[in-house]
């Protein structure tokens, strides 16, 4: 576990987050700084820096990792839909480097996101 790393530090209690699901291959916890009435993040528990890092073996993984966040989409009352996005690199928007997604809603999305 890199020990510089926010989200590892998240998955093993070093700091605190508000967790919506926990298990050993994903957790999801609510983003402290939501951009829409629902923000909540559902990443893997082991470092993985972003989605350009996958390969086919973590394909069971992603399945989870979908199963989970629509499992909170409906915890969440999310009947309307909602959105999940993965930002990757610099130009991509990332700035935690541990593979996350985001699911937002709540709210309407617009598209294109800009
Ligand atoms: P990204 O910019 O796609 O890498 O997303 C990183 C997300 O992590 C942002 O939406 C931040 O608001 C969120 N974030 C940063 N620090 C924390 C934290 N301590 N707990 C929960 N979410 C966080
Ligand atoms: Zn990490």
């Amino acid at each position: 576990m890199p020990t510089d790393c926010l989200f590892c530090r998240i998955v093993a209690g070093d700091i605190p987050s508000t967790k919506l699901h926990e298990d050993d291959l994903v957790i999801a916890i609510r983003d402290i700084t939501p951009q829409a009435p629902t923000h909540v993040l559902v990443l893997p528990t082991a470092h993985i820096a972003s989605a350009a890092e996958l390969t086919d073996a973590d394909g069971p993984l992603l399945g989870h990792l979908f199963v989970v966040a629509a499992s909170v989409a409906r915890q969440e009352g999310l009947d309307g839909g909602w959105r999940l996005v993965s930002n990757v690199g610099d130009d991509g928007g990332q700035t935690v480097d541990h593979l996350h997604v985001h699911l937002l809603g709540g709210r309407p999305m617009t598209w294109p996101p800009g």
